[in-house]
């Protein structure tokens, strides 16, 4: 889909599992398994979807990436607790278009949770873990950098220093702090509530609007506001932020990506008689 000079499109970096209870908090499973069917063990399966951006603005060309899944580091038995699957396959849809790792100028990380941003390093030959996207600037809010350095217990798990350490050991990734244009019709805004520094990344131009929601609303399927998962670390706040997000956007036609998809990536939200949100798949 265009928007002004960017062409956009949803890429993928896998998929994997986690808990249905721990991903719909204290939504009761009769009512959330309908819609969101668990395995055997309970788990539900989710996309990383990322965005691929590529214009030309004033004679520079940029490529750039939002998030990049659980990347390809992680051992056969962290994976596995995940049933995670697609190693190597964001590489493998970066070149379905044209693109190679090097090709990227700008990564926009909407957290560094492991899930959004374990694509950000890789090894390299000699074991070494390295920025996976050499020629790239990295973004990520001041706010989750502090965050990630030092985790709360009940997110320490989800930050993994391999996954930024070596990005700013090689001096490319920048902090920015609230809501920020970072080039002509792309920018960020600050969401918090799943943690403090998430941000969405909006993008304008062509009288059109998409909203990268990132953990805000993980899939089409949490759209009702009060649906956060169980992870959100202030729940309160992540409520009053999608409630505020969805007044802006309920019948209009910005397009919403939902990172954890696997299904609906992206569709536009309506209210039904009874107040419920819809959401209608949009391709982009
Ligand atoms: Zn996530």
């Amino acid at each position: 889909m265009k928007f002004g000079p960017w062409d956009v499109q949803i890429i993928s970096g896998g998929t994997f599992r986690l808990d249905g209870g721990a991903m719909f908090g204290t939504v009761p499973k009769v009512v959330w398994n309908k819609i969101y069917p668990a395995d055997e063990d309970n788990m539900i399966l989710m996309a990383t979807n990322c965005l691929l951006i590529r214009g030309e603005v004033d004679g520079v060309k940029h490529v750039i990436l939002v998030d990049n899944g659980n990347g390809d580091k992680e051992t056969d038995d962290f994976m596995a607790r995940f049933k995670y699957e697609g190693r190597g396959i964001l590489d493998r849809d970066l070149a379905k278009h044209g693109v190679s790792p090097e090709d990227i100028t700008l990564q926009i990380l909407t957290h560094l949770h492991f899930d959004h941003a374990g694509g950000s390093t890789r090894f390299n030959e000699a074991g070494g873990i390295v920025p996976s996207f050499p020629n790239a600037r990295y973004i990520v809010q001041k706010k989750d950098l502090e965050d990630a350095r030092h985790p709360h217990l009940r997110v320490k798990a989800s930050y993994l220093a391999k996954n930024w350490e070596p990005l700013e050991a090689e001096g490319l990734l920048d902090t920015v702090e609230g809501d920020v244009e970072i080039l002509p019709g792309i920018s960020v805004r600050v969401v918090p509530g799943h943690i403090e520094g998430l941000q969405a990344v909006i993008i304008e131009g062509s009288g059109r609007k998409l909203i990268y929601l990132a953990d805000l609303i993980p899939t089409a399927r949490h759209i009702q506001p009060a649906w956060v998962m169980g992870y959100d670390l202030d729940v309160v706040t992540s409520v009053n932020v999608r409630q505020q997000l969805l007044s802006e956007v309920t019948n209009t036609d910005t397009v919403l990506v939902f990172e954890h998809d696997p299904d609906i990536p992206s569709g536009s939200v309506t209210q039904d008689a009874k107040g419920r949100y819809v959401v209608t798949p949009v391709a982009v």
